[in-house]
C-alpha cells in the first residue's frame, strides 16, 4: 500500500483523541502521521518492508506507550503512543497488499513483510493489488477523511494533500519502474 495509506489510517486513528482527549488531537494526528510514514523510510536504506518494517515487535513498544497515554495522558505521552502505533499498523497491514517488487503486479514474489522474531517473510494476501492501485487510492482518500473533516489548519492541510499525492502517483504508477530503470542505464 502506498505510504499516503498508511499515513492516513495513523490519522484516522488518531482521530479519535477529538473526542477522547481534543487538547491533544493535533500533536497525536501529526505523531500518527509520521509514525505511518516511518517503515516505508527503508525504501531509501536497508531493505524495504524489513530494516524499518517491524509487524510484531512495535506492538512490544506501542502497547505499553498506549497504556501510558491513557494513565498519564500528555502530549509526550499521546504523541510516543501514536507515532507507535501508527508504525505498527503499517507494518502488519503490510500483508494485505502485494509482495515486495517493482512491479507488483507480475506477482514474482510473495514477501509482504518481514516478520523478524520468526526470520521469515509473511505472505502478501493482495487484498491491495499493489501500491498505488485504485482500491489503495480509495483507502487512502477514505481514511483521511477524519482528517479533513475534524481537524483544522495543518493536519487538514496534510491530509489533503496527502490525497493528492496519491492521485498523482496512482496515475503514473504502472510507468514508475520503466523510470527508475532508465534513470540506472
Ligand atoms: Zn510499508
Amino acid at each position: 500500500m502506498m505510504v499516503t495509506t498508511h499515513a492516513a489510517v495513523g490519522v484516522a486513528l488518531a482521530s479519535s483523541l477529538v473526542v477522547l482527549a481534543p487538547e491533544h488531537a493535533t500533536v497525536g494526528a501529526l505523531a500518527a502521521l509520521a509514525g505511518g510514514v516511518l517503515p516505508d523510510l527503508d525504501l531509501l536504506v536497508g531493505a524495504h518492508r524489513r530494516t524499518l518494517h517491524f509487524p510484531a515487535l512495535y506492538w512490544v513498544a506501542a502497547l505499553p506507550a498506549l497504556a501510558w497515554a491513557v494513565v498519564a495522558p500528555a502530549a509526550g505521552s499521546v504523541a510516543l503512543a501514536c507515532f507507535l502505533l501508527a508504525a505498527a499498523v503499517h507494518s502488519l497491514s503490510d500483508v494485505l497488499g502485494a509482495g515486495e517488487e517493482l512491479r507488483p503486479w507480475e506477482r514474482t514474489t510473495d514477501r509482504a513483510v518481514y516478520l523478524h522474531p520468526a526470520g521469515r517473510w509473511l505472505v502478501a494476501r493482495r487484498w491491495v493489488r499493489y501500491d498505488g492501485a485504485p482500491e489503495d487510492l480509495a483507502l487512502t482518500a477514505l481514511f483521511a477523511t477524519p482528517g479533513i473533516l475534524l481537524f483544522p489548519g495543518v493536519v487538514r492541510y496534510l491530509c489533503l494533500s496527502g490525497v493528492a499525492v496519491a492521485t498523482v502517483y496512482a496515475l503514473v504508477r504502472k510507468r514508475i519502474p520503466d523510470l527508475i530503470e532508465g534513470s540506472i542505464r
